[in-house]
Formats: structure tokens, C-alpha cells, sequence
């Protein structure tokens, strides 16, 4: 099920403020349908994309213009920078300057794919875009739709296609739900591969990276690479009050479903006891593929068994159980190292950090 609504209407091409549009025309991802986003978006107005980390909301990066559209659409407050999306290398000197050799050595290894790097930006790139920063961080996607919509037209601006505070959406439908009447157009591109956004990543010096955001690009895949890797103290913990956020998107909340999320660490055996001493109307566990559900007693789903699988499915799982009116969500944690690290933060963030050790 790919293509819904075959035909673009003249009237939304010529449609580019949101209070004017009423809804949001989902399009396959053929040939054709590409073309007519890539007309879109160098008219100004902003498309869902699919990209292999998640659903992105995307606008031509170098005009400020259509860059706010992506503020007003998502409420995202607008000293949050967006990642820039490029088609090739040679794009990096339109955007950039004082580039370490480091962030050439990790494009090659890395690029196209899910790593994103910060460095000091061109004029080229408003301050709408970088959020009044004077770095831009800058990604070469994988996926097929996004690079040739890149390639299309113009280096690409795309923060995740979620309402701000709201998990990220990695299927057409999640984007739809969300802004469906405030952007000009979806791209039906299937389930996003990773399901976590990209590492984004800075450079403290010629040898040292900092993670800022952890990803499917691991601090173990990085570190064969850099001399050292960081991971910045952020990922794992509140800020503390007073410390400036090294990456403004550290400071908002994230991620989250209108349940209260709640991480239980511990074995299943002592989640099941716990999740079973809870009362409470709308109770719902999240808890892997192999854990002996018979031993729960409320309602419950699967987020997947090993990191990967649950970096694809984590989002979508929170989701469903906002639609299914959950009130209270425990989770079992997962892993912390490799993609595990990714799964952590973002469930971190979507439980307000209230995490309870059984
Ligand atoms: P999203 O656009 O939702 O994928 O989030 C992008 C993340 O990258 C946010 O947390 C931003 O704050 C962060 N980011 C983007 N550009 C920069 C930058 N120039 N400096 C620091 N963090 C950045
Ligand atoms: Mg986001």
C-alpha cells in the first residue's frame, strides 16, 4: 500500500502557508512522486521524507523562508538547529568551513548513513536553520527517496516529522498523524530501517569526538576511527542545572507518549512481581520478545530481543499504546552499550528520566 492519492493538485503545488492547507497529500515513492516533492520543496514548502533513521520533515536548508514552515509545523522551539542533508562531499564546502580531517576519515566510513557531524558553518547557511549557531550539523542520508529528492534539488534541512516532545515517526501514518493539514506533502517510503535518529556528533579537537546524540553509528564503531571518543555526560543524565546543553535538543523534552513511561531495570522475574504489585487503570508493560508474558498480569506488548530490533520498533511501540490509551507504561531497560545506548536515551527522555531499579 504505497500510493493513496495518485494525483498532486494543482491547488496544493500552489499552496505554501499552512493556516491555507487542509490536508497533506500522501505520495507513493515513484519516480514521479519524487519529482513533484523536489518541485515542492524548491518552491518552499516542506515534505515528510522517509530516511533509513526516521520520518523527516524536510525544507530547502538554504532558505530561511521555508525553514520556519518546519518551526511552525513541528512547534519546535527555534533556537533547536536542524541537521543539513547533502547528496555528495563536494556540497560540504557550500556549507562549511575549518573541517577536520577527522569528519573526512568518518564520512568515508560512514556516508550515506545515519552519523551526523557539527561543524563551523558557511553564511551560506541562515541562522533560521542552524537556530542562531555558528556550526551546522551535516548528514549524507542512505535512503534511496531522500538522496534523490536531495539530488532533485537542493541540500535538504529535515528534523524527525513528529510534533515536538512527541516520538520520533518512522512510518508514513505516524507523519500523517502529526501534520497531517500543516506540511504540503508525505512520501510513502515504508518502515524507517534503523528507527532511531543519527548520532550526531562534534569535534573537541583533531582527535576527539564527542557524542552529542548516540545512534545506530556506535561510540565502538567510531572509536575504530578516533583516537578518543566522548560520550557526552547528557545522553545518560539530566542536565545539570546551570550547564550549558553542547547540543540545544539536550534541553527540550523528548520523545514522549501521553502515558507516563516509567524504565524498570532488573531481571523479568522481578518486573513481572513488580508490574503485578501495581494498580492502576490503564497499566501496560513493554518488555522483550522472549520474557515469559504469561507471568504478567496486565495488559502488555513487545518492543523486539536484541538492540537493532528494538531501536526499529521502540516509537512505533509508544504510539500505539498512546492509541491504545495507556496511562502508565513500565518498560524494560535495555542494553546500554552499542545501538542499546540509542534505545536507552530516547526511552531516558521519554520517561522524564524516572527509571526504578527491581
Ligand atoms: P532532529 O532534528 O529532531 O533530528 O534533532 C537534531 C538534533 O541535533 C537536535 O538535538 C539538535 O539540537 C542537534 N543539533 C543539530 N545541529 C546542531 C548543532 N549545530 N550543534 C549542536 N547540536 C545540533
Ligand atoms: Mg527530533
Amino acid at each position: 500500500m504505497t500510493l493513496l492519492l495518485p494525483l498532486i493538485r494543482q491547488q496544493s503545488l500552489q499552496c505554501s502557508k499552512i493556516s491555507k492547507m487542509e490536508t497533506t497529500i500522501l505520495l507513493s515513492n515513484s519516480e514521479n512522486s519524487i519529482k513533484s516533492a523536489s518541485e515542492m520543496i524548491k518552491n518552499g514548502e516542506v515534505v515528510g521524507i522517509p530516511t533509513e533513521t526516521v520520518y523527516g520533515l524536510g525544507a530547502d536548508a538554504l532558505n530561511p523562508q521555508a525553514v520556519k514552515k518546519i518551526f511552525a509545523a513541528k512547534g519546535r522551539p527555534a533556537d533547536n538547529p536542524l541537521i543539513v542533508h547533502i547528496y555528495d562531499i563536494e556540497q560540504i564546502k557550500l556549507l562549511a568551513h575549518d573541517i577536520p580531517e577527522l569528519f573526512y576519515t568518518l564520512a568515508e566510513s560512514f556516508w550515506p548513513g545515519p552519523l551526523t557531524m557539527i561543524v563551523p558553518k558557511n553564511d551560506t547557511v541562515p541562522d533560521e536553520t542552524s537556530g542562531g549557531l555558528d556550526t551546522v550539523g551535516i548528514r549524507m542520508p542512505a535512503h534511496p527517496v531522500m538522496r534523490e529528492l536531495i539530488r532533485l534539488s537542493c541540500p535538504i534541512a529535515a528534523p524527525s516529522a513528529n510534533r515536538s516532545g512527541y516520538p520520533s515517526p518512522t512510518a508514513a501514518k505516524h507523519v500523517l498523524n502529526d501534520m497531517n493539514g500543516r506540511i504540503s506533502a508525505v512520501i510513502d517510503g515504508g518502515e524507517s530501517r534503523f528507527g532511531v535518529e543519527s548520532t550526531v556528533i562534534a569535534f573537541d579537537d583533531e582527535k576527539t569526538v564527542r557524542i552529542l546524540r548516540p545512534g545506530s553509528v556506535t561510540k565502538e564503531m567510531l572509536s575504530e576511527y578516533a583516537e578518543n571518543v566522548i560520550i557526552d555526560e547528557a545522553i545518560l543524565n539530566d542536565l545539570a542545572e546551570g550547564r550549558n546543553a553542547p547540543s540545544p535538543g539536550m534541553k527540550y523534552r523528548h520523545y514522549s507518549p501521553k502515558a507516563d513511561v516509567v524504565i524498570v531495570e532488573g531481571d523479568f522475574h522481578a518486573f513481572a512481581a513488580y508490574a503485578g504489585s501495581i494498580k492502576c487503570d490503564g497499566l501496560y508493560c513493554l518488555v522483550f520478545d522472549e520474557d515469559d508474558t504469561k507471568l504478567l498480569n496486565s495488559e502488555f506488548m513487545t518492543y523486539g530481543s536484541d538492540s537493532m530490533e528494538q531501536a526499529h520498533s521502540l516509537f512505533a511501540r509508544l504510539r500505539e499504546l498512546d492509541e491504545k490509551n495507556a496511562k502508565k507504561v513500565l518498560v524494560r531497560a535495555p542494553k546500554k552499550d552499542g545501538v542499546g545506548l540509542a534505545v536507552y536515551n530516547r526511552l531516558l527522555r521519554a520517561a522524564g528520566f524516572e527509571v526504578i531499579r527491581v
